[in-house]
C-alpha cells in the first residue's frame, strides 16, 4: 500500500516546452516541472505513466513517451480522446499542466538486453514502446529489433522522426501497414498482424512487447502463440479507466489486480490467471 502523506495527490506544475504535432488526433508535449530541483531528481522507466492534470478539465494517466534521462525534457503522446485531451491539444509552449507520479509497473528493461525484440504497436500504442525502444538504443541494444506499426491511415502514421531514424539504424528493421491506403502510399495495407509473416523470428531467443487496441492486441496473442512464443515472453499493456493512480480507489481493477499498480505491464502468463483474458480472447 503506498504511503497516504497528504500531498499524494498534490500534482507539481510542469511547463510545456514543446509540442510536436505527430498527426491530426495525437500531439507530443516536451515538459519539465517547473521546479528545477525537483526536474533534476525525477526519474522513470519505460512503461510507467504520469497521471496528467488541467485546472476544470480532470485527471488522466499517461505513459510516459520518453527515454529517461536525467534532467531530459518528460515527453507525453496523447490523443484527443474527452475533455482533459481536448484541453491539453489546445495548449502551447509556455502553458502549464500538472502532474504526479511517475506509477505502475515498467518494462522489465533488464530481461530485454541481450535478446531479439519484436515490438508491436497499433496506433498511439507506439507511445510506451517508443519510450522502451529508444532505451534499449541508447544502451547499445545489439540484438535484432523488429518494429511493427499498424495506423488507420498513411495520414494517421505518429511518430514519424522515430521510425525514420529506426528504420536508418542497422540492427533494426521497421515496417509499417495501414488499414487504409490514401494516394501516394505504396507500402503495406492491411492489419499488422500480416507484417508478421515478413518476420524472421526465433521465439525460443525472444521477447515481444505489444500495445495497441485490444482487437489488434487480440489478434498478434495468436499469431505469436502459434509462432511458438513463451507465455512469459509476451508483454502488453493494459488499458483501465483510473483515478487514484496509485492503488487506493480500486477503480482500475482486473479479479485481484490493480492495472495501476501491478500494471500497467503484463506478461501474457500473468494475464491468463486473470478473467481480463475472456476480453483478449
Ligand atoms: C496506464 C495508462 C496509460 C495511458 N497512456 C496514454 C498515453 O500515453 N496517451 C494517451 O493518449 N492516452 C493514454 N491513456 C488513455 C487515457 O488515460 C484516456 O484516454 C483518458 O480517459 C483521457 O482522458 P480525457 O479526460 O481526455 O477523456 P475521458 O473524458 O476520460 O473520455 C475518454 C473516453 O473514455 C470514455 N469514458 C470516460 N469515462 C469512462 C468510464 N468511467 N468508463 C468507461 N468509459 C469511460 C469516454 O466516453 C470517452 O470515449 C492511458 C491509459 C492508461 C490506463
Amino acid at each position: 500500500m503506498p504511503s497516504q502523506s497528504k500531498d499524494l495527490y498534490l500534482p507539481r506544475p510542469a511547463e510545456i516546452r514543446e509540442v510536436i504535432e505527430e498527426n491530426s488526433q495525437i500531439k507530443t508535449f516536451a515538459l519539465s516541472f517547473i521546479d528545477r530541483e525537483y526536474q533534476d531528481r525525477f526519474s522513470y522507466a519505460p512503461g510507467q505513466f504520469l497521471m496528467v492534470s488541467v485546472p476544470h478539465c480532470g485527471e488522466a494517466p499517461i505513459s510516459v513517451s520518453s527515454t529517461p534521462v536525467s534532467g531530459g525534457a518528460i515527453h507525453l503522446s496523447v490523443r484527443r480522446a474527452g475533455r482533459l485531451t481536448a484541453a491539453m491539444h489546445g495548449m502551447r509552449k509556455g502553458d502549464v499542466v500538472g502532474l504526479r507520479g511517475p506509477y505502475g509497473r515498467p518494462f522489465p528493461m533488464a530481461e530485454l538486453a541481450g535478446r531479439d525484440l519484436l515490438f508491436v504497436a497499433g496506433g498511439i500504442g507506439l507511445a510506451p514502446l517508443r519510450s522502451v525502444i529508444n532505451t534499449c538504443l541508447a544502451a547499445g541494444h545489439g540484438r535484432r529489433i523488429t518494429i511493427l506499426y499498424g495506423s488507420r491511415t498513411p495520414s494517421d502514421i505518429a511518430f514519424k522522426a522515430d521510425l525514420t531514424s529506426w528504420g536508418e539504424t542497422a540492427n533494426v528493421s521497421c515496417l509499417l501497414t495501414v488499414d487504409r491506403a490514401e494516394p501516394g502510399w505504396q507500402g503495406e495495407v492491411g492489419l499488422v498482424t500480416a507484417l508478421l509473416a515478413q518476420c524472421r523470428l526465433e521465439p525460443d531467443d525472444a521477447k515481444a512487447l505489444l500495445c495497441g487496441p485490444p482487437m489488434m492486441i487480440r489478434a498478434v496473442l495468436a499469431e505469436l502463440a502459434e509462432r511458438g512464443f513463451a507465455d512469459e515472453d509476451i508483454i502488453t499493456t493494459m488499458e483501465r479507466h483510473m483515478k487514484c493512480g496509485v492503488g487506493i480507489c480500486r477503480h482500475c481493477h482486473m479479479d485481484d489486480k490493480l492495472v495501476c499498480r501491478d500494471g500497467p505491464v503484463f506478461t501474457l502468463q500473468e494475464l491468463k490467471q486473470l478473467k481480463v483474458m475472456e476480453l483478449l480472447g
